[in-house]
């Protein structure tokens, strides 16, 4: 079935608003097993809203339409529906009755811009607005049938939810040979995009059901397969079968799945393992520790953590010696140990963390230039562990590719070593 979404309005053509009711109606249909084929956004002009609902309505069985079913001056869908459609605009008995018992409910009357909207292309389904006042209308068009929907974010969903769904799922149901989808997406860390496809894409051709995509969200790696059958069934044994060949393949990159979170998994591992964690943080300046604050529940494992950003607090606050700190200076791999091995003695956790490095655009050395950040990993009962990062990219780039790396130690140790006692 191909739907396509036409949202109308000058504030999403401007920068002033961005439209969230498509990427909301996307994943619902995306649920029903329909991809959308196209979505568009118009300004308020009456010759573009006319045109492009005719140019979909030629291209899709399905339309739906948002915005512009309001009172004021610049909601014109309606009279633009009625002229691609080429009917008059009637007015619909049932919604004026409502309107004015709603204006009546707050001691109003009803004034002539509010009974505007009552009227609808001629011909077409009404139906009521369950938490607003413009009612949805569907007008059928050369075989489209076109869903016309308020704007306003709350009316929208709730006539998506209770009206639209429902009607293109029994369209749906009543087509023979329709497509069934399954979709996953696979999150990972720790190797670049480039990397990860030329890993994965060798699988697609044993898997011709599959689409193999990447999606790059900084500083993760995702793929994306969405399976397709003439059946749910094969859709989601085909799915299986990649999406196995793709964990095989990429072993522990692969952290989690569709709506998991990175942080989450890392908690969730530590509370799993009872253990505790202190952080100490150079260039990262908190920032590990505002990411696993942000998981609730994250007292049970994050003991607390300190910003160590000059040599001084990093002997202080770290317990790291001073002679390491002349002899190899704050950047380096001594350090680093000396960090995580202070942190977790001071606060007796299970792990302690640390991270320093040159986040940029200026300092660093000729063998450890900006971008060069140094983790380490103490563990109870365990050699401490540290690794040296060459990470391109401005100053931010830096900072979150470091936290995320230092991470990483934790949650392959997690994964690897048995829990501490
Ligand atoms: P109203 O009765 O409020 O005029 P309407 O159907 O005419 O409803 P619009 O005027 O187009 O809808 O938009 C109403 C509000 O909803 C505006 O604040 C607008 O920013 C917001 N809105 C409209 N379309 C979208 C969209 N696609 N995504 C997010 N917000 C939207
Ligand atoms: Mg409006």
């Amino acid at each position: 079935m191909r739907v396509e979404l036409l949202c109308t309005g000058d504030e999403l053509v401007t920068g002033l608003t961005p439209d969230t009711n498509s990427p909301y109606l996307e994943a619902r249909l995306f649920e029903l097993g329909i991809k959308v084929t196209r979505v568009v956004l118009v300004g308020d002009v009456r010759e573009d809203i006319s045109r492009a609902l005719c140019e979909a309505a030629a291209r899709a069985e399905v339309v739906i339409v948002s915005g512009g079913l309001g009172p004021t001056s610049d909601d014109f869908t309606a009279e633009c529906a009625a002229k691609a459609a080429g009917v008059p605009l009637v007015e619909d008995a049932r919604t004026l009755q409502f309107l004015r018992e709603r204006a009546a409910k707050r001691g109003r009357e009803l004034t002539p811009n509010v009974a505007r909207m009552a009227l609808v292309p001629e011909g077409s389904e009404v139906v009521p607005n369950p938490v607003g006042a413009a009612p949805l209308f569907i007008v059928r068009m050369d075989g489209c049938r076109l869903f016309f929907l308020p704007g306003v974010p709350r009316e929208y969903r709730a006539l998506v939810d209770g009206e639209v769904l429902p009607r293109v799922r029994t369209e749906l149901e009543k087509q023979s040979e329709r497509t069934h989808r399954a979709f996953r997406l696979l999150r990972t860390v720790g190797i670049p995009e480039s990397v990860l496809d030329a890993r994965v894409a060798p699988l697609a051709a044993a898997h011709p059901r599959v689409v193999f995509g990447f999606r790059t969200h900084a500083p993760e790696n995702q793929l994306k397969l969405m399976a397709e059958a003439p059946s749910q069934a094969e859709a989601e044994a085909a799915l299986a079968a990649a999406e196995s060949a793709a964990r095989a393949e990429l072993g522990l990159a692969v952290y989690g799945a569709d709506g998991d979170t990175y942080t989450g998994v890392v908690a969730r591992l530590l509370t799993e393992a009872r253990a505790t964690l202190a952080l100490a943080e150079s260039c990262t300046g908190g920032l590990i520790a505002s990411q696993l604050t942000a998981v609730p529940g994250a007292s049970s494992f994050l003991i607390g953590g300190t910003v160590v950003y000059t040599e001084q607090m990093k002997m202080a606050w770290a317990g790291v010696p001073a002679e390491l700190l002349e002899r190899h200076g704050a950047v380096s791999s001594p350090v680093a140990v000396a960090m995580a091995e202070g942190i977790r003695a001071a606060c007796k956790t299970t792990h302690g963390l640390s991270v320093t490095g040159f986040a940029g655009p200026t300092g660093g050395t000729a063998e450890d230039p900006v971008g060069t950040v140094y983790c380490a990993l103490a563990t109870e009962g365990a050699p401490t562990r540290c690794e040296r990062f060459s990470i391109s990219g401005d100053r931010e780039l830096v900072r979150l590719f470091a936290a995320s790396y230092a991470l990483e130690l934790l949650r392959e140790r997690l994964l690897t070593a048995p829990s501490a006692p």
